[in-house]
């Protein structure tokens, strides 16, 4: 099965940057394609270009051979992505947001008794601690405002549902 646009390029621009995006996707579905070549069809300056793909090789993204040019008398590498390597990256980063998630989430939860924040966006705190400190930015003095995040939980919660369906 072919790897999906989306899943290279939002792997791409978590794992290497925005700027190797181009540079994947025309990779994509080709084999062994010269330095110069993708270069001169990304109209990329090859310094910049090796800079892209040596990244992409340091995460077994890619797969290169080295060949002798005849007529020049150096050596050219030749360029083939590793699209199952780009799968394997996306389930971990996938993973990775997954745990993040659900860190986030629970930390909400556990407001459920009652989210304090700060006017000034310093600090947020429960209850409880908000009562300690009688409800008064520790940062600035400001007082604190209790805050729903019934809604940052339901979004969190779908968030979380779309990464396990999609897995
Ligand atoms: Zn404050």
């Amino acid at each position: 099965m072919r790897i999906a646009k989306d899943v290279l390029s939002k792997t791409t621009a978590e794992a290497l940057g925005g700027d190797a995006i181009r540079l994947v996707e025309y990779l994509k579905g080709k084999e062994n394609i010269s330095e110069f070549k993708i270069a001169n069809d990304i109209k990329e300056e090859i310094h910049k270009v090796r800079n892209i793909l040596y990244r992409l090789n340091n995460q077994h993204l890619s797969t290169y051979l080295r060949k002798k040019d005849r007529q020049k008398g150096w050596y050219i590498s030749y360029w083939t992505l590793n699209e199952k390597r780009f799968k394997e990256v996306f389930a971990q980063l996938q993973e990775k947001r997954l745990e993040q998630l659900k860190d986030k989430l629970k930390k909400e939860q556990e407001y459920r008794e009652g989210l304090y924040i700060c006017p000034n966006l310093c600090t947020r705190m429960n209850f409880e601690h908000a009562m300690e400190l009688s409800f008064t930015c520790p940062e600035c003095g400001r007082i604190l405002n209790p805050q729903d995040n019934t809604k940052t939980i339901e979004h969190l919660k779908s968030m979380i549902e779309e990464i396990e369906m999609s897995a």
